[in-house]
């Protein structure tokens, strides 16, 4: 029978180090498991983690921090959020964000970032992220040869079909306006990717908070089609079904404030109003509903950038005046 070794730290990872700025946990994890011959990022916890969210509670951040010897404080900062993640809001690197602006459902990479360094990035699990801010390339989160989604779990740099490694191939070229939205995301994170102020880019967009631009790039590529009775609430979709286009469509916008804005909301209520949205609500009263959340919802994108409903207002009462719309 052999001794103990006491050398040997009980619960340890062999081969360790502290996540890098702007590195994911996940990311983290990943890079720490394939360093000590892990395959799977399970072999870190005690419990069986099903989905990437389950991950981020307190009891596993001092399970990380326990394993890679980090300190738990550390741990915790470059976590998104220990608790109230069903809540709206979110820690996000010491920032505040809306919990629905980030997707950790599957992993998000630049393979051109990946092949310069192992480190995956948190700025690639924002939604509206679309792009990466130093390559002008798409993020993507499936593997071009087969099409199935990255696994967040897996600790592996190579696609389960074995066809595709993720730092070595091309994902495409982004849209002016998805590169844009992506420096200027990677700007208020302090990343300073972006040297100087994105070309047409103006004050009032620059001014806001990472959480408000998101919510603003969010909310204008997003229609209301359904009133959840259950939930109390009002469902919104994408105005376009890829992401993408959507982040490009809101870009041009919000670059471009505000003609382009009001010509939207004019768009879009002459939209609900006429067709009851995508599922065709029926009821005048129903119809209406929705164009009032649709008004409310532009109505705070107006505020955020212009510092005042006032103008919303105004523009409002000029639209609905010459369209006779409700
Ligand atoms: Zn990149
Ligand atoms: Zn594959």
């Amino acid at each position: 029978m052999g001794s103990r070794n006491d050398h040997a730290i009980p619960n340890h990872l062999v081969i360790r180090s502290n996540p890098v700025p702007g590195e994911s946990m996940i990311g983290y994890l990943r890079r720490l498991c394939i360093a000590n011959g892990y395959d799977t990022l399970q072999w870190v916890f005690h419990k069986n983690i099903r989905f990437a969210d389950e991950l981020f509670t307190e009891e596993n951040m001092w399970e990380i921090s326990d394993v890679t010897g980090c300190d738990c404080k550390i741990i915790r900062r470059n976590s998104y959020c220990i608790n109230g993640w069903h809540g709206s809001s979110i820690n996000f690197h010491g920032i505040k964000i809306d919990r629905d602006r980030i997707d950790i459902k599957y992993l998000n990479i630049c393979p051109d970032c990946l092949l310069e360094s192992p480190i995956i990035q948190s700025i690639w699990d924002l939604v509206d992220c679309t792009a990466c801010p130093k390559h002008g390339t798409n993020i993507v989160n499936r593997c071009p040869a087969c099409r199935r989604f990255f696994s967040w779990m897996r600790a592996s740099n190579t696609c389960e079909c074995g066809m595709v490694e993720y730092d070595d191939y091309f994902t495409g070229f982004s849209s002016e306006n998805e590169v844009a939205c992506a420096k200027h995301i990677s700007f208020l994170l302090g990343n300073k990717v972006e040297t100087e102020a994105v070309p047409g880019m103006t004050e009032n967009i620059k001014r806001l908070s990472l959480e408000d631009f998101l919510y603003c790039v969010n909310r204008v590529y997003s229609i209301p089609v359904y009133e959840d009775e259950n939930n109390c609430r009002v469902k919104v979709e994408m105005a376009f079904p890829d992401k993408r286009i959507c982040v490009s469509y809101s870009m041009g916008i919000l670059m471009d404030w505000s003609a382009p804005f009001y010509n939207h909301v004019e768009k879009i209520s002459k939209f609900i109003i006429g067709y009851g949205g995508v599922h065709r609500v029926k009821k005048r009263a129903e119809r209406n509903f929705l164009l009032a959340s649709f008004l409310g919802m532009m109505g705070e994108v107006a505020s955020k950038i212009d510092g005042t409903t006032e103008i919303f207002d105004r523009k409002w009462f000029d639209i609905n005046k010459s369209n006779n719309l409700i």
